[in-house]
């Protein structure tokens, strides 16, 4: 059983012909949620992307979150 239960983790290409691999076991499985930038806290550090929504990726394996902004 997985962190998000019956959900599949898949591959994802970030990088054409490259699959992502997590940054700290190289596993190459993740599940992905939608999360929201919170300005909260943030305003200090003048991002005008807060408030965005950022695709998230988290490892199978070790749970690690790799976030990935519109660009
Ligand atoms: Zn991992």
């Amino acid at each position: 059983m997985g962190l998000f239960g019956r959900e599949e983790a898949t591959e994802y290409e970030i990088i054409p012909g490259q699959n992502l691999r997590c940054e700290i076991c190289h596993h190459g499985r993740f599940y992905s949620r939608e999360g929201k930038i919170q300005t909260t806290g943030m305003t200090f550090l003048d991002l005008d992307w807060a408030n965005a929504s950022a695709t998230c990726l988290v490892c199978e394996k070790c749970g690690y979150v790799h976030w990935f902004l519109p660009t």
